[in-house]
């Protein structure tokens, strides 16, 4: 019987879409029975993956230390996924080395000073490559209307495991498609269900309902795409679209997905 370690540490610092409002002032973070802060993932401690208006805050309350994280991957510039001041302290945290920045081509980074950044625009295709990881970024179906990126998933790969992180974005687009269906099976999805049961609404277009998770989770089970046992994981959960996370929660399993919470651990599994 093969072996199962470990092979990534994840930590949801935030789970919501961008209509969650601010948290008050003194109020306390995470709550992971009411509240959504704007979706972003810590890997392994030190790989970033989307840095909101509130993501340090998020690290601190959560006893992560900021100044260890080593590399930023972005997944469009929406504000609630990319917000330049918090990268700029981000960056300028003592650091033994510059912190990579792998975002998609394109974006406007506002970076005014480019001291302890290093840069890595992507384009659908490429390859991020923090150290020890290999990230490849394919094109989202999620539309910044203010600038020419194309918004990107991010698939981490390694020896004999691997697991996607998608969002924002609605379905796959057919040529991100064709290239998962080249993959080994996965061993984790993370999928955007920014719309839950709603089915009606504009954003359909570019966020996920829980009608299509079910679709999407059902054709990659079908043609051996998720390994069995393969967690399906929803995040950037809309909150006028939600039951609160204590009350969604307990549909967890049923369908053969989790929805993720913030301050949520997860390990992803290898063979
Ligand atoms: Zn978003
Ligand atoms: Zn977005």
């Amino acid at each position: 019987m093969a072996q199962v370690n470990s092979c990534c540490q994840l930590v949801f610092l935030g789970t919501g879409a961008a209509d969650w409002p601010p948290l008050g002032k003194g109020e306390p973070f995470p709550q992971p029975q009411a509240y959504r802060r704007n979706a972003a993932l810590l890997v392994d401690g030190h790989i970033l993956v989307d840095g909101g208006p509130f993501v340090l805050e998020s690290l601190a309350a959560l006893g992560r230390p900021a100044e260890q994280i080593t590399d930023l991957l972005i997944t469009h510039s929406h504000s609630d996924h990319y917000n330049p001041a918090q990268v700029r302290a981000l960056a300028g945290l003592r650091r033994p080395t510059p912190l990579d920045i792998w975002y998609p081509a394109g974006v406007r980074l506002e970076l005014s000073s480019y001291a302890g950044i290093a840069l890595h625009p992507l384009r659908p295709g490429d390859t991020a490559n923090p150290p020890g990881y290999s990230v490849l970024a394919l094109a989202a179906n999620h539309l910044v209307e203010t600038s020419d990126e194309i918004a990107l998933i991010y698939l981490f790969q390694g020896a004999g495991w691997r697991w996607l992180y998608a969002t924002d974005g609605a379905w796959f687009t057919a040529r991100t498609w064709r290239r998962l269906c080249t993959e080994p099976p996965f061993d984790a999805l993370i999928i955007d269900a920014t719309l839950g049961e709603v089915t009606d609404d504009r954003r359909i277009f570019e966020h996920n309902s829980l009608a299509m998770v079910r679709r999407i989770a059902a054709v990659m089970r079908r043609y051996g795409m998720l390994r069995p046992g393969a967690q399906v994981v929803l995040t950037h959960l809309a909150h006028e679209t939600h039951l609160p996370p204590g009350e969604l929660i307990k549909y967890d399993g049923d369908e053969g997905w989790r929805a993720a919470f913030d301050g949520m651990e997860l390990s992803i599994p290898c063979q």
